[in-house]
């Protein structure tokens, strides 16, 4: 029997920030992987401060932005890779009332350090009405990030390949098959509907796909760019366009409108002929109100969970996996608007 202080079940986002919390606090743990493309894995790694279709931020942007970076320079001190890409996001305009806003939106205090005053054009693609710069904005490199901190977990003897199987579960000793556990984070996105503990936390799907292109006359600058969907370099003179939203297609395949709603975006600004390479999918969990979901079991004081990441999962992940190591650790209150109690009150 391997004592451990925790297991951590699921290894997108979430997982992997909390385990970058057990990393730099010394905390023995192993982490289930069941080796599925995480949701995680095909997200476009955006690292946004602003809603771009309002031109409004969030809550605690700022505290975010600067809490993930800084967590990444602790993540590149011992995986030994950089995986911030300082590429910042140019929104094209609609048209000049959209201009305006953003003018008058970038004098508010919570959004001046975001909203560049300065419109720039852009080559290649259509922007007739110049586009708009997100300062501090930048893109996460996601595929480095999952082989370099899957590489570094499995060295280090903490990965397990394998599917968690709730039924060997037990509770009332702590132990997993051959591990003794103080403690149990499950961390599984979507996949929380089949948790017998929390398969009733709120959390909704939120498909999302996204295509690889290759263009067939490149953008020279290495930015993002967003009209609808996002649109980056990624590999091999392959680009990323997505992703899609969809609450109502939820079945495990490609959607072929979900294909045509992004050809059709990307052909409206982007003027040339483009092949495409790949389509992917991935289900977000989102939270009516917007927030995740942290806490622990009612019953079972040692099991937590840790989902409901929604749109920006790399964001609240990284942000709110201090809070939660904070809350099981020292027991510092998670906040109201976070905390899985949020739902019993309601009830
Ligand atoms: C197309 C698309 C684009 C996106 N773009 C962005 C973006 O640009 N920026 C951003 O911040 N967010 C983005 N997101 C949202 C982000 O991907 C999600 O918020 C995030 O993936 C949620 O992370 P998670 O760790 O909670 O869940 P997941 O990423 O789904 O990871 C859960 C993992 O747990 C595993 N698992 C589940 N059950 C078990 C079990 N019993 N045993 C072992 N393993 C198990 C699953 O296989 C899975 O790998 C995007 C999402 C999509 C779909």
């Amino acid at each position: 029997m391997e004592n451990v202080d925790y297991i951590i079940v699921g290894d997108g986002y979430a997982g992997l920030f909390f385990a970058h919390q057990l990393i730099r606090n010394n905390k023995s743990f192993v982490m289930f992987s069941e080796g599925r493309k995480s949701a995680s894995q095909v997200s476009a790694g955006i690292i946004n401060p602003v809603v771009l279709k309002k031109f409004t931020t969030f809550w605690k942007a700022q505290e975010q932005i600067d809490f993930l970076k800084s967590s990444l320079k602790e993540i590149e001190e011992y995986t030994g890779k950089n995986y911030l890409i300082e590429s910042s996001i140019h929104r094209i305009f609609h048209d000049e009332n959209e201009q305006k806003l953003w003018l008058k939106k970038s004098e508010n205090d919570d959004l001046a350090g975001f909203l560049d005053k300065k419109f720039d054009h852009l080559e290649v693609v259509k922007n007739d009405f110049l586009s708009g710069k997100v300062n501090q904005s930048a893109r996460l490199d996601v595929n480095g990030f999952f082989t370099g901190l899957f590489v570094f977990l499995e060295n280090k003897g903490h990965l397990i390949k394998d599917k968690f199987d709730y039924s060997q579960l037990n509770t009332s000793d702590s132990v997993y098959k051959d591990f003794k556990f103080k403690n149990i984070l499950f961390c599984e996105g979507m996949r929380v509907k089949e948790n017998p503990y929390f398969s009733d936390i709120p959390v909704i799907p939120n498909k999302g796909h996204h295509m690889k292109v290759k263009l067939s006359k490149p953008i020279p600058e290495n930015i993002t760019i967003k009209k609808k969907h996002f649109l980056f370099p990624v590999q091999d003179e392959l680009y990323f366009y997505g992703g899609t939203y969809d609450r109502e297609q939820l079945h495990h395949h490609i959607d072929d409108s979900a294909v045509e709603q992004l050809t059709k975006g990307l052909s409206e600004f982007y003027p040339y002929n483009f092949e495409i390479n790949e389509v992917n999918f991935g289900f977000r969990p989102t939270v009516k109100d917007r927030r995740p979901i942290i806490g622990r079991h009612s019953e079972h004081k040692n099991l937590y969970v840790f989902n409901g990441l929604g749109a920006r999962g790399i964001l609240n992940g990284c942000y709110f996996s201090k809070n939660l190591y904070e809350f099981i650790e020292q027991n510092i209150p998670l906040h109201e608007e976070i905390s899985l109690e949020r739902f019993n009150k309601v009830k």
